[in-house]
């Protein structure tokens, strides 16, 4: 039996995109790895924060379930977010709008 990757998809076809929300008192702290660059190392993750849409999720899988691997998509740009849950949240909506007055400002 091979390996099945299973993407949580949205009606039109997308792939849903939760927003990891950076956030310094949530459950989730996302690992840190250094990686060696032609410009030196670059630190990647160790930031901690949320699933807006489920803030209580302590985990970004992907989650093994027998032959199946469940994806948890997943982006700190909230530009990139196709979860409409996540989108719904006062803070996405928040943070849209800073991002609309930084581009409107620059
Ligand atoms: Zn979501």
């Amino acid at each position: 039996m091979e390996r099945q990757i299973i993407n949580k998809m949205l009606p039109d076809g997308r792939i849903c995109i939760h927003w990891f929300r950076p956030c310094d008192d949530g459950p989730i702290n996302t690992e840190a790895k250094v990686i060696p660059t032609q410009f030196g190392p670059f630190k990647m993750g160790g930031v901690r924060g949320q699933i807006a849409c489920n803030p209580t999720q302590n985990y970004l899988g992907p989650i093994e379930r027998g032959m199946q691997r469940l994806m948890c998509h997943r982006s700190e740009d909230p530009r990139a977010v196709t979860c409409p849950t996540c989108m719904e949240t006062p803070e996405f909506k928040q943070a849209m709008n800073e991002m609309a007055n930084l581009q409107a400002s620059g």
